[in-house]
């Protein structure tokens, strides 16, 4: 550890950093805002780094093997896919990433999403904006909720929100979660195969984390196996989709609608085929922001250095098991006398 600690931010995208300043000020740390660009910007801002923090940009094992000193990276998300864990996990350098400050926000999105695309709130909004009105078919078939099936592709903290903010609506609820026991799935909720989930399901939500078995888990053999009727919405992560293959599903009207509030590239590139499908509603990676859930990342995020300023492993580390560079103590015992 540096004298006068030092924590940089590889990926300081919002303005809104001069109170974190101020709190590591205060316990004689200083908070380093930097836009990086590329592994060797990352290496440069951060060969003294004890901690490094990241809003959504990679780090990647180049620029981790260069961060010589670093205790931790923690990441401003839920997911951590951008980040090479085994390759901090070798330097003995601690992921950690804040798991729960938006579960009710990403679960509100996506029934909001799910509703949208159901009752085709978006295109009837557009068709208005156009000097249309009542335009039926181009708004296409709406069903009646009550009876539909729902179907989740997992059923962590974010799909279990969906399930219980959704129950009202008197679905039957399909899950495909390979990880969920039986009898830790909640009730009402029948356990299937990806396969039945597909097959089955007349509105389909994704709620997994992406990594090698996710990544392109949805693509032409999947849409294909969907109902014509089906509405498919994604608020993971934008690689779990093969978009070319999303475009054509809703093009060809393979299914009925899509929502995602993720991309592969974000912003949408200008030439994705994603854009001017009539059923399909984007928001900009949105579903995580509000005006409770902000502050309490920037809040445990801060928590987090704290403790690994004062000597303690952060709360919410992803690869606990692996050997820290320094002894930790542990996360409970951290504020205690
Ligand atoms: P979680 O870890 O609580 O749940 C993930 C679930 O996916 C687990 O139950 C796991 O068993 C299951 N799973 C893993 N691999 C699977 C597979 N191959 N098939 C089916 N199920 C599988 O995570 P969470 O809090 O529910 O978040 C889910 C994802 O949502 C995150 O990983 C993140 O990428 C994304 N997210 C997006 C936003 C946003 O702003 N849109 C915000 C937060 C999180």
């Amino acid at each position: 550890m540096n004298p006068r600690p030092k924590v940089v931010n590889i990926d300081s995208r919002h303005a809104y950093y001069a109170q974190e300043q101020a709190q590591l000020a205060a316990i004689g740390a200083d908070m380093v805002l930097a836009k990086t660009k590329g592994d060797d910007d990352v290496i440069r801002v951060c060969a003294d780094a004890d901690i490094v923090l990241v809003e959504a940009s990679p780090v990647t094992a180049k620029a981790i093997e260069g961060m010589t000193r670093t205790r931790a990276i923690i990441i401003y998300a839920v997911g951590y896919d951008k980040i090479d864990v085994a390759a901090a996990t070798r330097q003995g350098i601690i992921v950690a990433n804040i798991p729960d400050y938006c579960t009710e926000e990403v679960s509100d999105h996506t029934a909001a999403l799910l509703l949208a695309a159901s009752r085709r709130v978006v295109i009837m909004d557009r068709n208005i904006r156009a000097g249309g009105w009542f335009d039926f078919p181009k708004n296409g078939p709406i069903h009646r909720m009550k009876n539909l099936t729902l179907g989740l592709v997992g059923l962590g903290r974010i799909g279990s929100g969906v399930v219980r903010k959704l129950s009202g609506f008197q679905m039957r609820t399909l899950v495909a979660d390979p990880f969920l026991k039986p009898a830790d799935a909640p009730a009402g909720v029948e356990l299937v195969s990806l396969e039945r989930v597909l097959r089955e399901s007349d509105l389909i939500s994704v709620h997994v984390p992406l990594g090698p078995q996710t990544r392109g888990m949805f693509s032409t053999a999947q849409f294909r196996a969907m109902k014509p009727n089906a509405i498919f919405v994604n608020t993971s992560r934008g690689p779990i989709v093969d978009e070319e293959a999303l475009a054509t599903a809703l093009r060809e009207k393979w299914i009925a609608g899509a929502a995602l509030d993720v991309t592969v590239k974000e912003p949408l590139d200008a030439s994705s085929p994603l854009r001017g499908l009539d059923h399909l509603i984007i928001t900009p990676h949105y579903g995580a922001s509000s005006e409770e859930s902000v502050p309490q990342l920037r809040a445990t995020v801060m928590d987090s250095v704290r403790a690994l300023l004062a000597g303690h492993w952060p709360p919410y580390p992803v690869n606990p098991s692996m050997s820290p560079r320094v002894p930790l103590k542990p996360w409970s015992d951290f504020g205690r006398a």
